[in-house]
């Protein structure tokens, strides 16, 4: 990395200790950074890089919560609203015991430049809380969701702060926080969060658009080799909201997902998911993948020693969490032929692995490009809430496929003109920038 660049890097480090998630987030940015700062000298003077590390504010509270058994339990809750240049600020809210400042920091850092390469107008931010949802019954849950509410309402406003889920936070959560919202304000503010149930404001294709996205923007980097997915051998890893979709997008576009997993193991189906299989025991019961082994006489459960990324495939999509596919994972895609890899999830591929699939020549593109369809049409359930209309799927769809064909063509030609052809990392991480650095630099010092 330039100098000037490292020396930023190490202030970042030193400011925010013991948060490595997110100074592997600034670190993949800055990397890209240098040809910026060449070409503008102004934004070291003006201390761009400083500011926008800076979050514009961060909430850290106490949700006390009674289990069903009349128990006490305290959690904490987040809410780090990192940048506001381009709009209110926006991102979803975690739950998952993993969660701390770090967590939180590094996804609301990479949500700025996810949502700025959107084209619409949303700041980035990113929330949650250390919550373990699993196991957790419907009331607890309820209670958990509200209490976090009593607190984090008073920050939030669609034109000042709109949450929406991440791991752990699905159309459920964001009911029950939207109740609590209306009832504390009084205020039926359907802009206020998204992923809502379609019943009650949010947006058709809300649901599958992160997963959907991923595969379009997948499919225009196969283009660019003159293939499709038509044929191809598939992996997804994870099977919440992002895998699955992802998943049924590949099998729209003619090719097979051959395996796919959770925290618990992988499954390897030769045949191609069942998809509706796959969704009754995820999204109905809420169960693991060994249920569907047991269901499904095609699949069976991968070596305990193993991992997803041992199957053989033409394109894999990282879709489950944080750092999944290390070096040695990213050597064997590499040795068995992988073609494309694409992040559905936020930075679930190590630096080390990044590099070594890009000095293989594998088109890779970072979660902040690959994954921003789930935050776009957040966006356009925020515009059918302020112009209290709903869109149909087609049209919504439609709205979508365009936004990811335009953040792969941004992308690719920002590579093309920073001397970096087909480098995706660096397309996404420089037009994602420079357009917040303008209007930060428009804005003045604030
Ligand atoms: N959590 C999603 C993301 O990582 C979506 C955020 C949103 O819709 O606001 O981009």
């Amino acid at each position: 990395m330039d100098p000037k660049l490292e020396a930023v890097f190490q202030s970042v480090v030193a400011r925010n200790p013991g948060e490595a998630e997110f100074h592997q987030a600034v670190r993949e940015v800055f990397e890209s950074l240098e040809p910026v700062i060449q070409r503008h000298p102004e934004y070291l003077e003006s201390k761009m890089l400083e500011r926008i590390c800076e979050p514009e504010r961060q909430i850290i509270f106490r949700v006390p919560w009674q289990d069903d058994r009349g128990d006490v339990q305290v959690n904490r809750g987040f809410r780090v609203e990192f940048n506001s240049a381009l709009g209110p600020y926006k991102g979803g809210l975690r739950f998952h015991p993993s969660v701390y400042l770090g967590v939180i920091k590094f996804l609301g850092f990479e949500q700025i430049f996810k949502n700025s390469l959107t084209g619409l107008p949303i700041g980035g931010g990113k929330g949650g809380s250390d919550f373990d949802p699993r196991g957790k019954s419907e009331s607890e849950v309820m209670r958990f969701c509200q209490s976090f509410m009593t607190e984090l309402y008073r920050h939030l406003g669609e034109y000042t702060d709109v949450p929406a889920g991440d791991i752990g936070v699905g159309g459920r959560e964001i009911g029950f926080m939207f109740g609590q919202y209306k009832r504390i304000t009084n205020r039926y503010e359907s802009g206020v969060l998204t992923g809502k149930g379609i019943a009650w404001g949010g947006s058709l294709v809300r649901t599958e658009a992160t997963g959907y996205g991923t595969v379009v923007f997948a499919n225009e980097m196969l283009k660019t080799r003159g293939e499709t997915f038509d044929g191809k051998r598939v992996v997804v890893s994870g099977s919440g909201n992002v895998a699955i979709y992802a998943a049924e997008k590949v099998a729209q576009l003619g090719g097979t997902v051959v395996g796919f997993s959770d925290s618990g193991g992988f499954v390897v189906d030769e045949k191609g998911i069942n998809l509706d299989l796959l969704k009754q025991i995820k999204e109905v019961e809420r169960g693991r993948v060994s249920d569907y082994v047991e269901r499904r006489p095609s699949a069976k459960l991968g070596n305990s020693g193993g991992s997803i990324w041992d199957v053989p495939v033409d394109v894999a999509l990282p879709c489950a969490t944080q750092n999944e596919l290390n070096l040695g994972n990213a050597q064997t895609l590499i040795k068995n032929g992988v073609q494309v890899v694409a992040e559905g999830a936020n930075m679930p591929t190590t630096p080390d692995a990044i590099h070594a699939l890009r000095d293989a020549k594998v088109l890779f593109a970072p979660g902040k490009a690959a994954n921003a369809g789930g935050v776009a049409t957040s966006a356009l359930e925020m515009q059918q809430n302020a112009s209290r209309d709903s869109w149909d799927f087609e049209y919504t769809e439609e709205r979508l496929t365009a936004i990811m064909e335009n953040i792969h063509e941004v992308c690719y030609e920002t590579a093309e003109s920073y001397d970096a052809p087909g480098d995706y990392v660096v397309g996404a991480n420089i037009a994602g920038f420079e357009k917040v650095a303008k209007a930060m630099q428009a804005f003045g010092l604030v």
